[in-house]
Order: structure tokens, then C-alpha cells, then sequence
């Protein structure tokens, strides 16, 4: 099984933020058995924005579960940071996660009746942490909603809605933020602009970001597409063009 990405000079200095190794995940047992991911190899650095890409079916939920410790493997080992999360136990899984782990998904899921800043450090609180002022601050204004730090969620566009949500994922400086369709729910210059903003968060504060999509246009923005293909790797693009992402898939002929 190829290793995806092996680690390079620059990413051993700056350290891994996620890592796989050998993962294997089977839903059900007996005949009935689904084998969702054969023995999968990944080590994405810190500070890289990933796009994950693959037909339905090929594994990306699961990969994103499994790799975000909202689930755990059959076999193989998740390390997130320094911690091999594969073999810990639910509840102390879920403290980790809330630590170490952010989540922006294609639905917001922020609380309406809290403002937008009191949904960005809401983690926190969950976690029992104080609150950064220094990182709050910087966070708000990269994401562009210094100004409306006190509005509520339904006084927000999509696009400020997202914002908000990407700001929550990141004020714990986790270890790692997982994507799921971000941009699924917004038109597509928003779209563009929420990941540009993404991106912009591995340059400028050196966070890791992994995203599923389906999109090509989408993908091209990570630094790096990897593809899926029933459960396994099937190749990976560095700093591809949507069309060559798009020339990829049609390759591959599963689409
Ligand atoms: P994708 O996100 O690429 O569409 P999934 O990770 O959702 O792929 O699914 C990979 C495979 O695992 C598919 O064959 C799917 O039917 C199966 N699968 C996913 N979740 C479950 C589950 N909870 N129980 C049984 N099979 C599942």
C-alpha cells in the first residue's frame, strides 16, 4: 500500500498533524460485511490544506470520521498530533476531540440566540479553557467579522455564517480542522471566498485543514488532492488546476 505524502524535510521540522497507519474500517461483520477503508497510509503535515476527493462510496465519510476520531478503525492506527487516538476510550476520545479537533460542515450549526462571538469561543467554554483575547481578536478579523461580533446568526448571510463556523473550528488551535463540503450550501462566488479564506488560514496561521469534496473547482484550492478509490488511495495531485483534477477523475473512469 503506498504511503500518501510521505513526509518531506519541511513537514518533519513543523511536526504531523494527522497520520494513519494501516487503517482499516469494516462496518458489520459476517458475509454482510462492508469494507469502508483497506489499509490506508497518510501523513499530512501541519500547516497543509488537503482536499480529499473520491467517487460515492469510495470511503470519504468514513476517512473523515475515522481520521477525526468521530469514529475509530478496525485496525491501523489515527495519531492526531503526538496521541494515537485509534485505541482511546469514547469519553476521553470526545474531550480530546473537543480540544484538538474542529469541524466545519456544510450546515453552520450555530446556536441562535448566541452572538457570533459568544458561537467562535463556545468550544472553550465546552472545554473549560479561557479564552484567548489575543488569538479571538486575530481569528475575527482574519475571517472578517470584527464588526459584527455582537450580531446573531440570523443576522448573518451564509457566507458570514461559514465564517463564524470556521472561526469556532480554529479557536482552540486544534491540531487539526476537518471540512465537510464547506462550501456545499453557498453559491459560488461565496464559495470561493470562504476558501480562499481556508487557505489563508494554513498560510497565514500555519493551521491544517482536511476537506472532502466532490467538487474539482473546490479541491483545486487545497495544496493537495487525494484521491479515493473503494476504500484505498488512488493517486494525489499537488497544486493541480481544476481541469487537471477533472482530467484525473475522468481517468479513473469511476465518476
Ligand atoms: P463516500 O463518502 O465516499 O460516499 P462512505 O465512506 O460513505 O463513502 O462509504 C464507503 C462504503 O462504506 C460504502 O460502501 C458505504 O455503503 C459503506 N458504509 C458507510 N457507512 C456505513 C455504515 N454505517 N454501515 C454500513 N456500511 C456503511
Amino acid at each position: 500500500m503506498p504511503t500518501i505524502g510521505t513526509i518531506d524535510n519541511a513537514s518533519t521540522a513543523m511536526g504531523q498533524a494527522v497520520r494513519l497507519e494501516a487503517v482499516v474500517k469494516k462496518y458489520g461483520t459476517g458475509p454482510s460485511a462492508v469494507t469502508a477503508l483497506r489499509g490506508v497510509d497518510l501523513s499530512l503535515a501541519r500547516g497543509s490544506f488537503t482536499a480529499i476527493m473520491g467517487p460515492s462510496g469510495s470511503g470519504k465519510s468514513t476517512f473523515l470520521h475515522t481520521a477525526a476520531g468521530l469514529d475509530t478503525p478496525t485496525s491501523g492506527s489515527v495519531w492526531i498530533g503526538d496521541t494515537d487516538i485509534s485505541r482511546m476510550r469514547a469519553n476521553k476520545l470526545a474531550k480530546f476531540r473537543r480540544e484538538h479537533v474542529g469541524f466545519v460542515f456544510q450546515a453552520y450549526n450555530l446556536l441562535p440566540a448566541l452572538t457570533v462571538e459568544q458561537n467562535i469561543t463556545l468550544p472553550l467554554l465546552l472545554a473549560d479553557k479561557r479564552v484567548d483575547k489575543g488569538w479571538l481578536d486575530r481569528l475575527t478579523r482574519s475571517v472578517g467579522l470584527d464588526e459584527l461580533r455582537q450580531r446573531r446568526p440570523a443576522e448573518l448571510s451564509g457566507g458570514q455564517q461559514q465564517r463564524v463556523a470556521i472561526a469556532r473550528a480554529l479557536i482552540t488551535r486544534p491540531d487539526a480542522v476537518f471540512a465537510d463540503e464547506p462550501t456545499g450550501a453557498l453559491d459560488s462566488r461565496t464559495g470561493r471566498q470562504v476558501l480562499e479564506l481556508l487557505a489563508q488560514m494554513t498560510r497565514e496561521l500555519a493551521q491544517t485543514i482536511i476537506m472532502v469534496t466532490h467538487d474539482p473547482a473546490v479541491a483545486s484550492r487545497a495544496d493537495r488532492v487525494i484521491f479515493l478509490a473503494d476504500g484505498a488511495f488512488a493517486g494525489s495531485l499537488e497544486g493541480a488546476t481544476t481541469q487537471q483534477i477533472v482530467d484525473r477523475m475522468t481517468e479513473s473512469g469511476k465518476w
